[in-house]
């Protein structure tokens, strides 16, 4: 039975619980730290500016389809919602669930957890966070302001990719440190590919920068069987993947990708970016292509595309 309060904030370098000190802020009795508290946010660290302006374009608050849409949703394989039906297949019911990097949260983690914490640098987004989770805090993702095994599962979307390599084994420790023996970690996971397009778009080492890496800051990107490797040293063992977007592109990705210099260094690059502007202005297409390509995600792309052509992957394990 999960206690109905959040788990209780320590002191990240002394994990000695804080004292209110005053009227809002928390001290640490031990090292005498002083963490300042605003409008019901903790602030263990400042805010990073790239993730300000980051989250403030692309992390609104990822509401659940609700209704008949949400009904359809359900059984239609549409590629646009594939995460969506991975959480809801992977979050389990109850129990204390953290978001690392939780941005402004995701309604199914709120529908699903017995209570949500978020963890984030970036302030502005953590001002909506809070009034859907129990708990935001601001807050590097190493070390955690937690105690040991408090949470039932911990959860990551789109956070994994973005943390530098030498960071990733500290964060990966302490994700595992506040999960209990035999919670969940549940994640979404950008990662570097042996995808053939993605080769393609190598072989300009500059514009593979600049178009797939820099504009979503994915400076930690590594390959699938390298970070389910990473997980496991950790203590956090493998029990589900599905391998995302390991075989045709999706017209979004074309434009997002190769609707730019790319298309000078070669004509059939050229042609299926304007091939897919074409489906993407037409409602009836990219419906047809949403399902299409959602269908051949469930079959092709879990049994017969190689794990390290994923570009990013949907990843659980059970801490052991
Ligand atoms: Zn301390």
């Amino acid at each position: 039975m999960s206690s109905p309060h959040p788990p209780r904030l320590v002191c990240p370098a002394c994990r000695v619980p804080l004292d209110r000190a005053g009227a809002v802020d928390l001290d640490c009795p031990e090292c005498g730290r002083r963490v300042p508290v605003f409008d019901d946010i903790p602030a263990f660290c400042d805010s990073d500016p790239f993730y300000e302006t980051y989250t403030g374009h692309h992390a609104p608050y990822h509401l659940s389809p609700a209704g008949l849409k949400g009904a359809v949703l359900r059984w239609l394989p549409y590629w646009s919602w594939r995460e969506w039906r991975f959480w809801r297949r992977y979050v389990p019911r109850g129990g204390w669930l953290l978001d690392l990097g939780c941005a402004r949260g995701r309604q199914v983690f709120a529908e699903r957890a017995g209570g949500s914490v978020g963890i984030d640098t970036a302030r502005n987004a953590l001002a909506e966070c809070a009034r859907h989770y129990r708990l935001a805090v601001q807050s590097g993702l190493a070390p955690l302001p937690f105690e040991d095994g408090v949470f039932d599962v911990v959860v990551t979307s789109h956070v994994i990719g973005h943390i530098p390599a030498a960071e990733k084994d500290a964060v990966l420790a302490e994700m595992a440190r506040v999960l209990r023996r035999g919670g969940r970690s549940v994640n979404v996971i950008e990662t570097d590919s042996l995808h053939p397009l993605v080769g393609f778009a190598k072989k300009w080492p500059d514009l593979y920068r600049r178009h797939f890496v820099e504009p979503d800051g994915h400076v930690g990107l590594e390959l699938p069987t390298a970070v389910i490797a990473r997980f496991e040293r950790h203590g956090m063992r493998s029990v589900a993947c599905w391998k995302m977007e390991a075989g045709p592109f999706h017209p979004r990705q074309w434009v997002k990708h190769f609707d730019n210099e790319y298309r000078e260094r070669s004509a059939g690059v050229a042609s299926a970016v304007e091939r897919s502007r074409r489906i993407l202005a037409q409602p009836a297409l990219l419906a047809a292509a949403e399902v299409g390509l959602g269908m051949v995600h469930y079959t092709a792309g879990q049994w017969r595309y190689p794990l390290d052509h994923a570009q990013f992957i949907a990843a659980v394990f059970e801490k052991t």
